[in-house]
């Protein structure tokens, strides 16, 4: 079942994955969101690092897991959306020693070197909603000005499918969120960080996160296939925290909802 506020996860030869839920509040949405911590005898790894102001839950999270931050040796981020990343430039700042790893194909956006594909969309959208309300319209404007405003750093490591980071994590590329969305697993424990490449809903099935903002939907749909190819014992997604259980079960009500969606 799905336990979002499950603290500590699994743990086996030292290592230990930590799914930290962190809340943030606008106005009157509340939302949880769930970067993982990935500790070893040798790395202290985060897995997206989420809003600015959810940042200081983070630092009090690693306060009580008694780690420093001088001791986070990665961060892992899956992509640029702004609850994944907004803030990853004070996270560096905080931990220059980290190394930051990203997918190739994301790499550009998050350094800020070409708008993101979110902001691009988001654009898009504000034209055709011309004649909305005059609340959506500032919705779609705010939208748009917190992307403008996130910080970019440079993003030190790119990885492609399969690359292995710190002996620990393997990149698994799941695009169709965005072209360059890229989940994290560890074989140690059979756990996947999938990012937003799946979503679990509160009755504990499986879904593809925000479809309205998945800008490949055939492509998410063909990452959640090949995903249910991984033996996963627990899935760790950012909107819905962790699931246990009959996981393949789940994997499979999912593609067969899909393939009635894409395929009808
Ligand atoms: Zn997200």
């Amino acid at each position: 079942m799905a336990c979002g506020l499950d603290y500590k996860m699994s743990s086996s030869n030292m290592l230990t994955v930590t799914s930290v839920p962190l809340t943030f509040t606008q106005g009157n949405h509340t939302e949880i969101i769930h970067p993982t911590i990935v500790q070893t005898s040798k790395s202290l790894i985060l897995v997206d690092v989420g809003y600015t102001a959810t940042l200081p839950q983070l630092l009090s999270a690693l306060r009580q897991m008694k780690v420093q931050r001088e001791q986070l040796t990665a961060i892992c981020i899956t992509h640029d959306d702004i609850d994944h990343i907004e803030a990853l430039a004070a996270v560096a700042n905080l931990a220059p020693q980290a190394a930051i790893y990203a997918h190739t194909l994301e790499i550009p956006a998050l350094q800020g070197d070409v708008p993101s594909e979110r902001l691009i969309q988001a654009r898009t959208n504000l034209q055709a909603l011309k004649h909305a309300d005059a609340a959506t319209q500032q919705w779609a404007a705010s939208f748009i000005a917190a992307q403008e405003a996130i910080e970019r750093v440079p993003i030190t490591h790119a990885v492609a499918d399969k690359t292995i980071i710190e002996n620990t994590l393997m990149a698994i590329a799941t695009p169709g969120h965005t072209k360059g969305h890229t989940s994290y697993y560890i074989q140690a424990t059979e756990t996947l960080i999938a990012g937003d490449a799946i979503v679990i809903n509160a009755d504990s099935t499986l879904d593809i996160a925000n479809p309205q903002f998945t800008l490949n939907i055939a492509a998410a749909f063909n990452s959640v296939r090949k995903l249910a190819m991984l033996p996963i014992q627990q899935l760790i997604c950012y909107h819905g925290g962790i699931l246990k259980g009959n996981i393949a079960a789940a994997f499979e009500a999912l593609i067969q909802k899909y393939t009635h969606e894409i395929f009808k």
